[in-house]
């Protein structure tokens, strides 16, 4: 079967056998008839890179990978995601949250056993509870807010038979039709002062416009594929397939991150690996 998969890394760092491994995944899953594309997801601006950027694109051709362009890059697309937030805004799903991370951390301290989520514990919705008057007030005012959605409402409004398609095996082998609980993570930021669309938004919105049709990425995403469910339920968009793939981890078990500065794909290469040798070490056979 010929799909449309993606490969969406952030350039805040150089990409790792991590990255390596799922954008041979997501290429393999396009299939030869299919489409394979790269989207760079650099909408936080004080996190990404030029030089970061730039290493994507020469660490994938060495590797051997193909996709088509133009490549999408979520900065240049800031009004699309406005568009997408305006509506969740119109229909009354979000609500600005004015709690500093400090007190969110004391709140949460305050109250014995606050709900956990996949991240840690989960907002307690302080700022849910607030007037209208008060939050017409307050940012009238211009206190520093971000924008929360009501995920009771959302889930509210969409009903409560919302699932995804799952094809490769979740966390916890999960597989086949998987009943959405985006609940889990309470109520998720949707938008911030710097950075005017969360992760969720774009993601959601990209995937619809750019014709994704199975989206493939790690399990430690997974939790957050229940939030973009009920997002693409709440906007109206098409709802991909999925395919959760398993983490590369190092010999200890330990997930590589931006920090494993000699697990880079460009480290390994200078010290004479080859792309058979990184598809070897994170699983794949040689082609
Ligand atoms: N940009 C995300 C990351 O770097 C992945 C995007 C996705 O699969 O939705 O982990």
């Amino acid at each position: 079967m010929s799909e449309t998969t993606r490969f969406a890394p952030s350039p805040t760092g150089y990409l790792h056998l991590g990255h390596a491994f799922a954008a041979l995944f997501a290429a393999e899953a396009a299939g030869d008839a299919g489409t394979f594309l790269l989207r760079i997801e650099d909408i936080d601006r004080t996190r990404c890179r030029p030089e970061f950027d730039q290493a994507i694109d020469d660490d994938l051709q060495w590797l051997g990978l193909q996709w088509q362009v133009p490549v999408r890059r979520q900065s240049e697309h800031f009004a699309e995601f406005s568009v997408a937030f305006e509506r969740l805004k119109e229909m009354q799903l979000v609500y600005p949250c004015f709690c500093t991370r400090r007190e969110i951390a004391a709140e949460i301290q305050a109250s014995a056993g606050a709900p956990h989520g996949p991240d840690g514990p989960i907002y307690p919705g302080t700022c849910r509870a607030r007037s209208d008057t008060e939050r017409r007030e307050r940012l009238a005012r211009g206190d520093l807010h971000a924008w929360r959605l009501d995920v009771a409402a959302a889930r509210a409004r969409v009903g409560q038979s919302l699932s995804f398609e799952e094809s490769g095996g979740g966390p916890n082998g999960e597989h086949g039709t998987v009943r959405a609980t985006p609940e889990v993570f309470g109520d998720v930021v949707l938008a911030r002062k710097d950075v005017p669309a969360s992760y969720h938004v774009a993601v959601v919105v990209d995937d619809a416009l750019q014709g994704v049709t199975l989206v493939t990425r790690g399990n430690d995403l997974f939790p957050s594929t229940h939030v973009h469910r009920l997002l693409q339920a709440l906007l109206e968009l098409p709802a991909p397939r999925y395919r959760h793939h398993r983490l590369i981890t190092d010999q200890s078990g330990r997930r590589f991150a931006k920090r494993d500065e000699d697990q880079t794909l460009r480290a390994l290469r200078a010290n004479g690996a080859t792309p058979d040798d990184i598809r070897r070490m994170v699983g794949l056979t040689s082609r």
